[in-house]
């Protein structure tokens, strides 16, 4: 099924997911790098976190078998950042919605190898990773292996590791060239900023911003603030699927921070940033997913000579800027 402008190499790249947060930057990234994109969401175009029109942009369904087919028609690689999840608020409470993101991979991948593409990429998570070596704040690093034996979070998780596990077997017995990144708690501008989707650097960023501007100084923090986590910028986190994609690496590598905080070190940065100080309610039954979880990037330099860099307080910084924009001219549109 091979056509003319892919073997010229002017066939697009396909972007499932292209109106989200990661796919809508790996959009801009591919366009400036000169390749043509096709850019593919189901959410309504004005809905996209990110437009371009030098790329064509699609609003499609994707966890339908005929319509993937219908989106991979004509090229060459594809890139799936396409799936219904969101921060620990929705993940705990919609594990069915996070599970049946499972069609869209699945779908996507026999499109993939029916057109014969040449590279699939997977936006895995750090969420596969196994319950016991996450158990505490001050826990080992996770490395590469620390997926098996399984327990990952329940829902999404799953869903992510089945998810691996069918790239791993396109590629043994299809030959479709897969690649896969476990992406540990991406945050930046144009991300989820409010809604009940967002993670806790946009959220974090959020009620600070709106502390400042009303004067209010007392925020929510979801725990008891000791919980840890790294946070990846997005800069690097695009930096690094662009790497993964273009190497020889088959088996799922971490894209993370190695920068752990603790969810109260996450606020007073934030505090640091928007030159305030706020008081803390602490809500112990939110959700709040494992207790400590940090990214060991041994695999990543190793493999690709190349891990994030990016400082913390330099991420947020700019991510706190936007959201505090956004916030400013739209007042109206939060929930
Ligand atoms: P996002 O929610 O901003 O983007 C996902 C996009 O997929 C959304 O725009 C959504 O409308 C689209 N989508 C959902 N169902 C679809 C369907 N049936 N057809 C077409 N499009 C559909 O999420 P994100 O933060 O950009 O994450 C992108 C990918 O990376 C996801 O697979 C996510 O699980 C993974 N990931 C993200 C993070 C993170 O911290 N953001 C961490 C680990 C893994």
């Amino acid at each position: 099924m091979k056509n003319a402008s892919r073997e010229q190499g002017t066939a697009p790249v396909l972007v499932a997911g292209a109106g989200g947060f990661l796919g809508g930057h790996l959009v801009r990234a591919l366009v400036d790098d000169g390749y043509k994109v096709r850019a593919v969401d189901h959410k309504a175009i004005d809905e996209w976190h990110q437009v371009h029109e030098a790329a064509e942009n699609l609003r499609l369904d994707l966890s339908e078998k005929p319509v993937c087919h219908e989106a991979v028609d004509g090229t060459s690689q594809l890139y799936n950042f396409a799936a219904d999840m969101g921060g620990m608020g929705f993940i705990e409470n919609n594990k069915a919605l996070c599970m049946l993101s499972v069609l869209i991979n699945t779908h996507l991948l026999m499109a993939a190898r029916d057109h014969q593409l040449e590279r699939y990429f997977y936006a895995s998570s750090a969420c596969v990773y196994a319950a016991d070596k996450q158990a505490t704040s001050a826990g080992r690093p996770l490395r590469e292996g620390d997926a098996y034996p399984a327990m990952p979070e329940d829902g999404y998780g799953w869903e992510k590791l089945f998810g691996e596990r069918m790239c791993h077997h396109f590629l043994e017995d299809f030959a479709l060239q897969t690649r896969v990144a476990r992406f540990h708690n991406v945050y930046g501008p144009l991300g989820t900023w409010h809604g009940g989707r967002e993670k806790a650097p946009a959220a974090i960023c959020r009620k600070i911003a709106e502390a400042s501007l009303s004067g209010h100084r007392e925020i929510e923090v979801w725990g008891d603030g000791k919980q840890t986590r790294s946070f990846t910028y997005i800069d690097d986190s695009i930096e690094g699927t662009l790497r993964l994609m273009r190497s020889d690496e088959r088996d799922p590598l971490n894209i993370g921070s190695e920068e752990l905080v603790t969810i109260d070190e996450l606020v007073d940065i934030v505090e640091d940033i928007a030159g305030i100080r706020v008081q803390r309610h602490y809500v112990l039954d939110a959700p709040q997913g494992v207790r400590g979880r940090n990214s060991d990037n041994t695999l990543i330099r190793k493999k690709l000579g190349w891990a994030p860099s990016t400082p913390l307080a330099l991420g947020l910084e700019r991510t706190y800027r936007w959201i505090y924009d956004q916030l400013a001219s739209n007042a109206d549109q939060v929930a």
